[in-house]
């Protein structure tokens, strides 16, 4: 799953389009090269040729750091890789001998073809994400949520893991669009939901629940480590500076409530408990987070 606003999977996407292309056309260059033995571009004679191409430079772009701890984006790099070296090896041979590569070639017609589908299922992997992703916030989509939770809840029931959710939710936040107007109110989501998604590990999950309520998974995690995170999480925010375009400086804070996954209640109700302990979080003053283990159980609704 993608961390990235819908801009830059657009984006990227259409880059993955123009490595295609390229490729198909600098694969027609090589075979033309082998074929009629006419002199080869000097880039693609040289060791780092796969840096070289359109597409390496754009690969190795630092820009491109959070889609490097994706698989999908990694596995295309052994294949251009390998792809750019079999060429290199191809044309430097038909330059010095007249011995047959036949095998070497279709290991390279081969990768050509590897590395299109590559491309090709990563693409496919960013257009699925393009529906489950915020459009505003970069959020998961609430769509996807209870079906992640429940793989989570399956580990859990296996004693395999601890899990905790958290809901949050913005504090006051009526007041922002009512003093700020609504497109600053939404420049203020975007730019806590783009810090959370900036402090949390890799596997965490954000979902946009619905307007300005968001739900937290922490998988691996107990009560006690997510307290602790959580607390982490809404102490950033209480701090952050969020620049709007009307009135300089904005403060935002957040309220969270807690609760663990268990084996022995369903999903919703550990949400229903999470939701609670958000009531508890605002009803003793917000700007906090409380945990549904932690409550006075005689304080619970039924
Ligand atoms: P509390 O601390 O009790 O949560 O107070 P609150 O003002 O945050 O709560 P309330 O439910 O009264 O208001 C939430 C507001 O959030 C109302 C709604 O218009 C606004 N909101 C929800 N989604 C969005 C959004 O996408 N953009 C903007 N700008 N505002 C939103
Ligand atoms: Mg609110
Ligand atoms: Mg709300």
């Amino acid at each position: 799953m993608f961390r990235l606003g819908h801009e830059k999977i657009k984006h990227i996407i259409e880059q993955l389009d123009h490595a295609v292309e390229n490729h198909q056309l600098w694969f027609q260059n090589i075979n033309r090269s082998l074929a009629c033995r006419v002199p080869c571009k000097p880039e693609d004679l040289m060791p780092d040729s796969y840096r070289k191409c359109e597409f390496g430079e754009w690969y190795y772009q630092s820009d491109n750091e959070p889609l490097q701890r994706h698989d999908g984006f990694n596995a295309i790099e052994n294949i251009h890789i390998q792809m750019h070296v079999l060429a290199t090896e191809l044309l430097l041979s038909s330059q010095s001998s007249t011995s047959s590569n036949i095998d070497k070639y279709d290991q390279f017609a081969k990768s050509v073809e590897r590395l299109r589908m590559q491309i090709m299922s990563l693409q496919h992997e960013l257009q699925s994400s393009l529906f489950n992703v915020d459009t505003l916030t970069s959020a998961r989509t609430r769509s996807g949520m209870l079906t992640e939770l429940r793989q989570q809840h399956e580990l859990v029931k296996r004693n395999a893991f601890s899990c905790c959710i958290a809901m949050m939710d913005f504090d006051h936040f009526k007041h922002i669009n009512d003093s700020h107007g609504h497109q600053e109110g939404d420049m203020v989501l975007k730019t806590v939901i783009r810090y959370i998604l900036d402090n949390i590990r890799p596997f965490d999950m954000i979902f946009r629940y619905g307007g300005e309520e968001f739900l937290l998974c922490l998988p691996g995690t107990d009560v006690v480590t997510a307290n602790y995170a959580v607390e982490r999480l809404r102490s950033g925010i209480e701090n952050l500076a969020i620049t709007g375009s009307d009135s300089g400086e904005l403060r935002i804070t957040v309220s969270f409530g807690m609760s663990a996954l268990s084996n022995d209640i369903y999903i919703e109700e550990s949400i229903n408990r999470a939701d609670k302990a958000l009531y508890h979080a605002k009803a003793s003053g917000r700007n906090r987070s409380v945990a549904w283990e932690n409550l006075d159980t005689d304080s619970i609704d039924p």
